[in-house]
Formats: C-alpha cells, structure tokens, sequence
C-alpha cells in the first residue's frame, strides 16, 4: 500500500494506555496505532493493524488534535506528554508523522516502534532538531529467523541509533537467542537499551517462549540486555485493541 499523501495518514486506532514495553514502562501514553505494514511476522500481534482493511485515512490536523484530547490539558510536567507512533509500520508514513509532530506541543517525547526494516535515516533528518534533544527515540526491532522475517536494513538502521534509542528483539526459541546474542555481541549497536522479549502466542504460534528459559540463558550467558515481559498483556489479559 502507497503511503498517504498529502498530510494524511492511515490510521488503525488511537487511544490512551499504560505504555507496557521499553524503558518507558508503565507510563501513561497516547498511542497512534497506524494501518499496513512492509513485514508478516508469524507471531505478529497487531494483524488489525496490517490486513483486513479495517482503518480510516485521517488529516494530520485531526489526528493532532485527537492526541491533544487524550492527552488531556494538563500535559506538563506530571501531565501526559508521552505519543507512541506504532503500527503496522509506523516510518512507512514518516512524513505525515513529522507533521504532526511539528504541531504537537514542544515538550512531547516520541516514541517510534519501528520494525528495522525501513531506512531510519530520512525520517530522523526530517526531525533532526528532536532528536538532538532527545524528544524523539527509536524502538527498533531486529527481526530474529523465528518471526519468519529476515532482517537486513536493520544492520544499516543499527548505525543510526544513539543512546536514547532501544533495540528489540522477540525471541521464539533458543536459536533465535543465539542470533540476537551474535548480534549483540558481534556488532557496534549504540543505543542505550537492548530488550530481549519472549514471544507469546499470536497469529501463527501457538506457543510461545518461557520466560524463565530466556531468563536462565541470559544469567547464563551473563548478558547485560533487559528482559522484556509485556506489561500491558499483563494488565488486560485476552484483549487485543486500545491496550
Ligand atoms: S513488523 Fe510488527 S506489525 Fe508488522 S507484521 Fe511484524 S509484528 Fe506485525
């Protein structure tokens, strides 16, 4: 699917929620859930948000201001002023998100949920200012050989990230384990985080990765990554929308 021209974006769903991944854990933020995807991951758990069709094509002004409305009018310091840009494939409608981000108030942290299989770069030129200050930080996955994906621009995009960012990997056995610890440990990967996730059953998999058994192999290996549980699945068990 063509990105949306014109300061317009395809939308899925926007809402506001406990953010349940990455170092911002637990705060409250606006999601802005946008619609299709370049990947197919088996063990994807936003289908809704890749096919069936099922979106709505929105002005980069509404969209604006439905995220100032969830955010509430408090959003200072203790206010809400956290935007997750997720997907799908949020990068794939870089420029609108730029956009809106121009029209979002200063102080708002950005959080993009990229799959690492879109170039990082023209985006992060588009928001260069941002991302000097720190307001815009990647969450960029690298897709294991258990996802049914392969990664490949994600070594390039590895480059890009600086110590704000996070690098995600969701592991589905121990062979996906051991890429992700090559690449840990055989590659420069700048960003600050580096999140290990346990795949859980979605889609195409039936059964996911104990937890325990990642736990056991990173204390094994002695590696300095953050094991990742899904806190909002945590939260509200069996739901799979506005969470
Ligand atoms: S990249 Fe993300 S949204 Fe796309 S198919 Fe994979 S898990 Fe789903």
């Amino acid at each position: 699917m063509a990105e949306p021209q014109g300061g317009r974006f395809l939308v899925s769903e926007i809402y506001k929620t406990i953010q349940g991944e990455s170092s911002l854990v637990g705060v409250p933020t606006v999601f802005v859930r946008l619609y299709s995807c370049n990947l197919r991951c088996v063990w994807c758990d936003s289908m809704h948000a890749v096919e069936g069709g099922e979106y709505q094509e929105v002005s980069v002004e509404d969209v604006v201001q439905r995220v100032l409305d969830l955010a509430g009018p408090s959003a200072g310091r203790h206010g809400v002023r956290n935007v997750c840009w997720t997907g799908g494939e949020p990068l794939l409608q870089w420029r609108s998100i730029g956009l809106a981000m121009e029209r979002l108030p200063e102080d708002y942290v950005h959080s993009i949920e990229t799959d690492g299989e879109v170039p990082l770069e023209p985006f992060s030129r588009a928001v260069a200012k941002k991302r000097e200050r720190g307001l815009v930080r990647y969450i960029m996955d690298v897709k294991c050989p258990g996802s049914g994906m392969k990664a490949k621009l994600a070594f390039e995009n590895l480059r890009h990230l600086r110590p704000e960012d996070e690098v995600k990997f969701v592991l589905l056995d121990r062979a996906d384990y051991e890429f992700a610890r090559e690449v840990v440990l055989g590659h420069e990967v700048p960003a600050g985080t580096i999140l290990f996730s346990p795949a859980t059953p979605a889609h195409k998999v039936e059964k996911g990765l104990d937890p325990a058994k990642l736990a056991a192999w990173i204390l094994e290996d002695g590696l300095g990554v953050r094991l990742q549980l899904q806190v909002h699945k945590v939260i509200w068990p069996g739901v799979d929308r506005g969470i």
